[in-house]
């Protein structure tokens, strides 16, 4: 069932859980990730990344009637969303292609800039029924990973002037997440989150959120996170899946192993994003009683601090 960003977040709101996204730049990911989903009868974002189209991974326009056919078919909620738009005529290309949903990203503009064109994207998007999420601060990086652009943490009297000016739907945040693999574990700016989230009235969005600790999900999802961007640790599930595989195998045999793979990873994170108090919680993500209690107690610290 195709459903824009703004219906699915309001599911998020009323759980008080995380929707997981994903970019799924060929069939393969996008079957790993929606079978993920509606196994687990979750709703889930399905993602083209701009940058994906730079990199010659996909193009835009051959993929998008593949991921509407897929999100319509399925069984559960789906929003397909296009990912770090960065320029206002791939946005404008992806309305009219039929995407639920976009991100503009003026992040690198100037304030001014970002303001200005978030708006116009807003407006636009509004004809569409489509939802429009879009960034003040910086997370670095797009989705290709490695070097290249400063993070810059989300302040939150910016955010809140950003979100209520522009009247996105949902709001990414730069607090301590990044793109691409961590070379170091991701130390996140709580106190920060808190206070975003205490001023924004919108959902907020992790990006990089792959690779983030199950009780730094837990705390962030507490603070107001409603939509986790994954991308890097499923494809590398694929492909070390498929490093595995002996020689002489057939192409098709190759997809299916990276399939398998990357719905396993899919789910468990969609299983995380769940919280704790979802029964299939466990079976998802691997994680014992013991284990589990340990996180609740140590996030019902942050929380209470
Ligand atoms: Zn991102």
């Amino acid at each position: 069932m195709l459903v824009n960003l703004k219906e699915i977040l309001k599911i998020a709101q009323a759980r008080k859980c995380a929707i997981g996204s994903f970019n799924t730049p060929n069939l393969a990911s996008m079957k790993a990730v929606i079978s993920a989903a509606e196994e687990q009868n979750m709703p889930v974002i399905i993602m083209h990344a701009q940058i994906h189209e730079e990199m010659g991974v996909c193009k835009m326009d051959e993929i998008a009637p593949v991921m509407l056919l897929l999100a319509d078919k399925a069984s559960v909620p789906v929003c397909v969303h296009l990912d770090h738009g960065t320029d206002m005529s791939y946005v404008k290309k992806a309305l009219d292609l039929g995407f639920t949903s976009v991100m503009f990203d003026g992040s690198e503009l100037e304030k001014e800039m970002n303001y200005a064109n978030t708006s116009i994207i807003v407006s636009l998007a509004k004809k569409f029924g489509a939802s429009v999420e879009a960034e003040i601060g910086s997370m670095g990086a797009r989705e290709g990973g490695g070097a290249g652009g400063e993070s810059v943490y989300t302040d939150p009297d910016d955010a809140k002037d950003f979100a209520e000016k522009t009247g996105i739907d949902a709001l990414a945040c730069a607090f301590g997440t990044a793109h691409g693999i961590y070379l170091k574990e991701p130390k996140l700016d709580f106190p920060r989150l808190k206070e975003i989230g205490e001023k924004v009235s919108v959902p907020l969005v992790m990006h990089g959120g792959s690779g983030v600790n199950p009780a730094d999900y837990m705390k962030s999802i507490e603070l107001g996170i409603r939509k986790i961007n994954c991308y890097t640790y499923m494809a590398k599930a694929g492909g070390a899946a498929v490093a595995e595989l002996k020689k002489d195998m057939l192409y098709h045999d190759i997809e299916l192993e990276a399939m398998r793979a990357m719905k396993e990873d899919a789910a468990r994170s969609i299983g995380f994003f769940k919280m704790p108090q979802s029964p299939e919680y466990a079976q998802y993500t691997g994680i014992d009683k013991g284990e589990m209690e340990t996180i609740v107690k140590k996030v019902i610290e942050i929380i209470n601090k």
